[in-house]
This record gives structure tokens, C-alpha cells and sequence, in this order.
């Protein structure tokens, strides 16, 4: 499951609240990124 961050408060918000409505729930802005703190990582062993 992936998150997105408003681009304006900085929240974090879940895919499956976009779905419902795509606006920030906290303050209505439509600007959103993917953090890149959810790559998830490899372990090459
Ligand atoms: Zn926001």
C-alpha cells in the first residue's frame, strides 16, 4: 500500500483516502508527492 504527502501541510496520506476524495484532508490542497522514504529496500545478500 502506498502513501502520498500533501505538498502543503506535509501530512501523510493513504492511497485508499485519495480513492474517496482527492484533496487533503487536513487542508484541501490537490498537490500531492510520494515520499521517498517508502522505497522499500533491498538486501542484496
Ligand atoms: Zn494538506
Amino acid at each position: 500500500m502506498a502513501t502520498y504527502k500533501c505538498f502543503f501541510c506535509g501530512k501523510t496520506i493513504s492511497t485508499k483516502a485519495l480513492k474517496e476524495r482527492f484533496s487533503c484532508p487536513y487542508c484541501g490542497s490537490k498537490v500531492f508527492f510520494k515520499p521517498r522514504t517508502a522505497i522499500k529496500r533491498v538486501k542484496a545478500v
